[in-house]
């Protein structure tokens, strides 16, 4: 018989070097995860998506985009998504790129958006269709419409930690966009590894430049990719720097079309696991959310890249 016994929890001990009991997952697989998926689900199973995290204890769950449905077929039912998940005890965020899309996010019942910038020129160019300046405008009117009817605005930077054209990115322009989206008074930054090659040290860096140039850490969020296995490293080093809100989708679905991997995402499930592992509650249940991944990696037609659902599963 073996000695291995199988566990279904993690082994727990706190980490002296983090001082807290509790972190906000912020859920982005119905958002950020099935945008960049071959498959495109229909409106009820995303809907049943939504409902499957928020059993299992999501509280954060980012529910779609308005974005160009010719750019994004993924996404086009957001606002159906968005009105049915409505009667959950959730919030729903979703993603909006411009006045247009904050119009038609509105009309649809959104009270609790997130606009996006990308740090660098060239992912602005390739992936948004925009130059940087022009972004910047556009998300800064959309900012101003949201706070001026009382909307929740959590802002993204994309491609933080290195960009697949330019290569290194330049802290000082992380700092200087984020001291931006700050002054139009977003609530929340989220940090995106867009291609997920951060490292643990970088990460330590970029939020130490943050905090140093006045941002609160309350406000700094990371949202890690796991392209080269190192995201829960990465988050492990900002729950050292104070950070306490972390994206992540379930299954570790989505990813990047622009990095060279299957992987996506941080897996929830991974994240969990850890954050569990340290102590620390999150209010998931690690079962319940691993089911809903496999359920939802099955209906993508693929397996889940999370390792902690993929061994509760076998
Ligand atoms: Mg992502």
């Amino acid at each position: 018989m073996s000695a291995v016994r199988q566990l279904g929890l993690p082994m727990t001990q706190a980490d002296p070097g983090i001082d807290v009991d509790t972190v906000e997952i912020w859920e982005v697989a119905p958002r950020d995860g099935l945008q960049a998926e071959s498959v495109t689900l229909d409106a009820d199973t995303k809907v049943e998506l939504i409902e499957r995290l928020a059993q299992a204890g999501a509280r954060i769950i980012e529910a779609g985009s308005f974005v160009r449905a010719d750019r994004v077929p993924q996404m086009a039912d957001s606002a159906e998504v968005l009105t049915r998940a409505a009667a959950l005890e959730v919030r729903t965020p979703v993603l909006v790129p411009n006045l247009r899309g904050y119009e038609l996010a509105r009309a649809a019942g959104a009270d609790d958006i997130a606009v996006f910038l990308s740090v660098t020129e060239s992912f602005s160019q390739q992936n948004l269709g925009a130059a940087r300046a022009t972004m910047e405008t556009v998300a800064g009117e959309v900012v101003a419409r949201a706070i001026a009817d009382g909307v929740r605005v959590r802002g993204y930077l994309s491609m933080v930690f290195g960009d697949p054209w330019e290569g290194a990115v330049a802290t000082d322009e992380v700092v200087r966009l984020a001291s931006v989206m700050r002054s139009w008074g977003v609530e929340q930054l989220s940090l995106g590894d867009t291609i997920g090659v951060a490292t643990p040290g970088q990460v330590r860096g970029i939020v130490r430049a943050l905090v140093d140039s006045g941002i609160p850490v309350g406000e700094i969020a990371l949202h890690m990719h796991d392209t080269y296995g190192m995201a829960v490293a990465n988050v492990h080093a900002g729950l050292e720097e104070g950070v306490r809100v972390f994206d992540a989708a379930a299954g570790g679905v989505g990813g990047c079309p622009f990095a060279r991997s299957a992987t996506g995402n941080l897996a929830t499930d991974d994240l969990v696991w850890m954050l569990e592992g340290l102590g620390i509650r999150t209010g998931i249940d690690l079962d319940a959310l691993t089911e809903t991944s496999i359920w939802l990696t099955r209906a993508l037609g693929k397996a889940p890249t999370s390792r902690v659902a993929t061994a509760l599963s076998r």
